[in-house]
């Protein structure tokens, strides 16, 4: 069942890698031509683990995080996330497996304009099949977890930018996901609001989440544990 995603270090201790890929390649073909994004990219995550992917515009980030959250499939190679081969399943298995398993955090926030915040977050949960009578208690433990409990029956438009990215933390984590995967989160706000999501996406590994955080930006991935750098296509580890 869980092939792969659990390995033992020497002396024993079990050294839990949540996320695994294995010699991705992927390519984009446009018109002739043939774009070799991705060269053969192997990396892991652990448990509670904060790992950033930097790397210049264009050179693969946001390919990675959709690759990670089963979102498309490599041309080769192996991703493993929670156990599971998402190469293996099928596209309605990949979205029944993603509610559970990856929350995931864009550029732009993509909070549901015609729900509140709080609406957003039990939608998630609704999906994710969490029991009705669970579910409001957990959205507002959440909404604390953000520092957001106030705005629970505010509407996206109501909030300012790194309000709204507050909440679609929020709502990744809604389903207690293992992966939670962040997409250039802080790229559109400014400096106060960076340091506010870096500390949250940090206490939700210190709970145990794993967070890769995809970035263009040098001194937000020195924020995390560990950085990979995407460079031609390959990743060199720091
Ligand atoms: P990053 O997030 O690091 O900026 P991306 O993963 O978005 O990089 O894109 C990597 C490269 O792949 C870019 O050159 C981009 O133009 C190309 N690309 C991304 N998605 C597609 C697609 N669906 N079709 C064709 N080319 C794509
Ligand atoms: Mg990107």
């Amino acid at each position: 069942m869980i092939s792969g995603a659990i390995k033992c270090e020497e002396g024993g201790l079990p050294a839990e890698n949540v996320v695994e890929a294995r010699n991705i390649v992927k390519t984009y073909v446009l018109g002739k031509k043939k774009f070799e994004v991705l060269k053969g990219v192997s990396f892991s995550a652990r448990k509670g683990e904060f790992l950033s992917i930097q790397g210049p515009s264009g050179s693969g980030k946001t390919t990675l995080i959709f690759l990670a959250a089963g979102l498309d499939l490599p041309d080769s190679g192996e991703i493993i996330v929670n156990g599971a081969n998402l190469a293996e399943m099928s596209d309605k298995e990949r979205t029944v497996w993603r509610r559970r398993n990856v929350g995931i955090v864009f550029q732009f926030y993509h909070l549901l304009p015609t729900l509140t915040a709080l609406e957003n977050i039990l939608l998630v949960m609704e999906l994710a099949g969490i029991p009705k009578k669970e579910r409001t208690s957990r959205a507002m433990d959440l909404l604390d977890f953000v520092g957001l409990r106030s705005a629970a029956d505010k509407y996206p438009a109501e909030l300012g930018g790194g309000e709204q990215q507050r909440i679609a933390i929020a709502r990744a984590l809604a389903a207690d996901p293992p992966v939670l995967l962040a997409d250039e989160p802080t790229a559109n706000l400014d400096t106060h609001n960076k340091v506010r999501i870096v500390k949250l996406l940090r206490k939700a590994a210190e709970n145990g989440t794993t967070v890769i955080m995809a970035t263009h930006d040098p001194a937000l991935a020195e924020e995390s544990d560990r950085i990979l750098r995407l460079v031609d296509g390959a990743i060199v580890e720091e």
